[in-house]
């Protein structure tokens, strides 16, 4: 697989690998590769996520469901992409 967004080959299946392949939030799996999230404001590569949580999380994907609200809050503050591969920009540019 060539570069991923601002992942390097190697670095998503790394990053998957580290989440066994499963949504950072709701621990759901696809068929298809998982979304890289990005936070909108830095552009820092958060981690993997099912298109339901990257796209419409709080629209419906954790509505009625505070285990997801909290793994989403944890995810925030503790994304797996910069523990396991330091700061990756979305698109591979750092904005600073
Ligand atoms: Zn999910």
């Amino acid at each position: 697989m060539t570069a991923t967004y601002g992942l390097a080959t190697g670095e998503y299946g790394a990053l998957f690998a580290l989440q066994n392949g499963k949504c950072a939030i709701c621990g759901g799996t696809r068929k298809t590769n998982l979304d890289v999230d990005h936070c909108h404001k830095t552009g820092l590569i958060r981690g993997l996520l099912c298109a339901r949580c990257n796209r419409q999380l709080i629209a419906r994907g954790a509505r009625d469901n505070p285990t997801i609200l909290r793994n989403a809050a944890d995810y925030l503050e503790n994304p797996p992409c910069p523990r396991l591969l330091g700061e990756r920009w979305y698109g591979g540019n750092n904005p600073r």
